[in-house]
């Protein structure tokens, strides 16, 4: 959904106890094994002009991870620009701004960015383009073990991050699409509750 006036997402990816609740241990505690990183290549086949060079393997990812699932999405046609940067708000780690006149930009906390793995920034960067690519608004729902069904948690859910590279692919398929993992987290609760 767009929307004419500037509007800002947040994303709930927050360091410490706020009132979007999610803490640094949290974000620590996520600290990915490794085989988990599999995004430590700094050269990438396509080119952002307006992105962050730093964020380019992340956007390929992100490009990569939709068109094995059947959809085909350039960011740099779609002019998404992304940046890493301060961002004044405390203890949040990312943004979607959009506005109906310009490009979406997707924007990295610069000290989130200096001090986290590469899958958290995997996660951080791929929450945000789920709201400003692919429309997504948050998702809180979790499995009966408390972990979340979505990469498109705020933090206000309560739910458990578990993104790792054992999980990488379940939270793909749900942010690419959402309605099939709502059907099998459904079931899986079912068996295990
Ligand atoms: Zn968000």
């Amino acid at each position: 959904m767009k929307f004419a006036n500037k509007r800002v997402i947040v994303s709930g990816l927050l360091f410490s106890i706020s009132f979007f609740s999610c803490q640094k241990n949290e974000v620590n505690s996520l600290t990915p094994t490794a085989t988990a990183d599999t995004n430590t290549s700094t050269t990438t086949s396509k080119t952002y002009p307006d992105v962050d060079q730093a964020l380019w393997t992340y956007f390929e990812a992100f490009e990569e991870a939709a068109a094995s699932r059947g959809k085909q999405i350039d960011l740099s046609a779609l002019g998404v620009i992304g940046q890493i940067e301060e961002i004044e708000q405390d203890h949040v780690a990312g943004q979607c701004t959009w506005n109906s006149a310009a490009p979406e930009i997707v924007t990295i906390d610069l000290e989130f960015w200096n001090s986290s793995s590469n899958s958290w920034k995997e996660f951080v960067v791929f929450h945000e383009l789920g709201h400003c690519v692919l429309n997504r608004d948050h998702r809180e729902d979790h499995y009966s073990d408390g972990t979340c069904v979505s990469l498109m948690r705020s933090g206000l859910g309560g739910c458990i991050d578990n993104y790792n590279s054992d999980t990488r692919n379940i939270y793909l398929n749900e942010l690419f699409s959402p309605s099939s993992i709502a059907w099998v987290s459904t079931i899986i609760n079912r068996w295990i509750s």
